[in-house]
């Protein structure tokens, strides 16, 4: 399959063996900007600015040995000056190092130079569904049911792992060229070490908070459900659930379980978001009882979704 990550590979003489030259790809990448590993000693430029998040910003960053696209999360030390702080960022590595998933933003290396450290991951171009969502201010079921299956799919994968993300959210939800999602961003993300653990505190501050995480009453897996259907409500709605203005207002509701679900929405969808929204965890539909519900067996799937729904809704048949 075509990888729009690899733009040409030189040949042993140095020349590209296609059209679209390694010369063509290196323009847009800025060659006052190198990036050096010197533990695999990989030469990389920096491109264009993809986000800036707490920590990271985050580049399009070639590999001058591969021609490959990645996205570099370029983290100065003056910003994680104190040791717990490095402590976070080496463990998220740790957490994402050994996850291969088709929707999860796979992991290629962490190195460090004097100034800065470097997570260099697979790239996701289409950046992420905030992005999308600004554009669009809601989208159609058949696209929250392609995004959903997938993130689903990817969010199982991690569980399978014993990992609970913790912090799934419409900005840690990448797209790639080909319009795959990819589940991004370990910060906030915990290992189950023994079956039936329950986590008691999480170091941060999680977007689509459980009302389990908020009252401290232990929480685990069933917290990225919640998440889930956080995620639903906004990409059909617009807007979270239990948004305010003030975050002691958001997480009064939440503990309320105080949200309304507006009349465009099908009862199927409705349904859903009820189902994950239950304030007890173990009510909660499993990922996949999310798969067999009404919503997803209801209507129209997609199997492959057009880049242009970045921007405009689709014309489905
Ligand atoms: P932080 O950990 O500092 O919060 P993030 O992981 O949130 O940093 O990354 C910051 C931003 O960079 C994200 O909001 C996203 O837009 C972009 N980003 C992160 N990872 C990738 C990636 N693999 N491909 C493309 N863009 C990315």
């Amino acid at each position: 399959q075509h990888d729009p990550n690899v733009r040409s590979t030189p040949d042993i003489n140095g020349h590209s063996q296609h059209a679209n030259s390694s010369t063509d790809i290196q323009q847009h990448f800025d060659h006052t900007h190198i990036i050096y590993d010197n533990t695999t000693d990989t030469t990389y430029l920096r491109g264009r600015l993809l986000g800036k998040g707490g920590f990271a910003r985050c580049y399009e960053i070639l590999n001058l040995t591969t021609n490959k696209i990645y996205a570099g999360k370029i983290i100065s030390k003056t910003r994680i000056a104190k040791p717990h702080q490095k402590q976070k960022i080496l463990r998220e590595v740790q957490l994402q190092k050994h996850l291969k998933h088709r929707h999860v933003v796979e992991f290629n290396s962490y190195f460090e130079d004097d100034s800065n450290v470097y997570i260099i991951l697979e790239n996701c171009s289409r950046k992420s569904l905030v992005h999308v969502l600004k554009h669009r201010k809601c989208l159609t079921e058949p696209e929250v049911r392609y995004y959903l299956r997938q993130l689903v799919d990817g969010v199982d994968y991690i569980h399978s792992n014993r990992i609970i993300h913790r912090d799934l959210k419409l900005g840690n939800m990448l797209l790639n060229a080909e319009m795959d999602l990819k589940l991004a961003d370990f910060g906030l993300a915990t290992r189950v070490d023994f079956a039936g653990e329950k986590k008691m505190t999480v170091c941060g501050t999680p977007n689509y908070i459980a009302p389990e995480v908020l009252q401290k009453k232990g929480h685990s897996f069933e917290a990225d459900i919640w998440a889930v259907g956080c995620i639903t409500y906004a990409l059909l709605v617009g807007r979270p659930p239990f948004e305010t203005t003030t975050l002691k207002e958001t997480y009064l509701r939440i503990t309320e379980n105080n949200y309304t679900l507006p009349p465009p929405l099908s009862s199927a969808a409705k349904n859903l978001i009820r189902r994950c929204l239950n304030p007890e965890p173990t009510k909660r539909p499993s990922l996949q009882d999310i798969l067999s519900d009404e919503f997803f067996t209801c209507g129209y799937l997609p199997r492959t979704l057009s880049p242009t729904c970045c921007s405009s809704p689709p014309k489905f048949p």
